[in-house]
């Protein structure tokens, strides 16, 4: 049994399964589809393997510079920051946003030992040095530590580029952007609003 009772307990790494839906999976596996298991297991293997950060946006990718910042026919004047390679996604499956991305994977947040470092901070102001982008539209989420990161970028690069906009109102507050739907979204990228945090 220690095989099957080791799956059960790997399937458990996915978000929302418990024992008891591992266990289902283990079984339907095991029982109904050992093509798809194997399948499965290789591209996850794979996947894990190959898989990194893009050099220049952070984003996921299995190159070094991902397929949006190796693209010559993006917006150059323009680069999103977002929290999440999720939030990518959504964004592109919205349409709308032909400009770059800036991942942070998280957010400023002191308590859990995440800071500028930890967020590629340093990453990006080359970024915005190499490309100079006319427009920074900060879309990390609507949440208490979003609106703190997005602060303090607006702070760290307000020398270097002219225009800091923060995603509109759409987002409901203490959203998160990955969940919101594409109409919504396109609408929030469009409503962006200048961001004039500097005291
Ligand atoms: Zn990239």
């Amino acid at each position: 049994m220690a095989l099957i009772d080791n799956l059960v307990q790997a399937l458990q790494v996915l978000p929302g399964v418990g024992p008891k839906s591992a266990q289902r999976m283990a079984l339907t596996l095991l029982q109904r589809n050992r093509s798809g298991g194997t399948a499965l297991g290789n591209v996850l293997l794979q996947a894990m393997e190959s898989v990194k950060r893009c050099a220049v946006c952070q984003n996921l990718t299995e190159s070094d510079v991902c397929r949006v910042c190796s693209d010559t026919r993006r917006d150059a004047t323009m680069l999103c920051v977002v929290e999440s390679p999720a939030d990518v996604l959504a964004i592109e499956q919205a349409g709308g946003y032909r400009g770059f991305y800036f991942v942070l994977h998280g957010r400023l947040s002191p308590i859990d030992g995440v800071g500028p470092e930890q967020l590629g901070l340093d990453r990006l102001q080359s970024r915005i040095a190499e490309i100079a982008p006319q427009e920074i539209i900060l879309a990390t989420n609507p949440t208490v530590e979003g609106e703190a990161t997005a602060h303090y970028i607006s702070r760290m690069v307000s020398g270097a580029v002219n225009k800091i906009s923060r995603i509109a109102h759409g987002v409901p507050l203490g959203g998160e952007i990955e969940y919101t739907d594409g109409g919504t979204l396109t609408h929030a990228l469009q409503g962006r609003r200048d961001v004039s945090f500097l005291d």
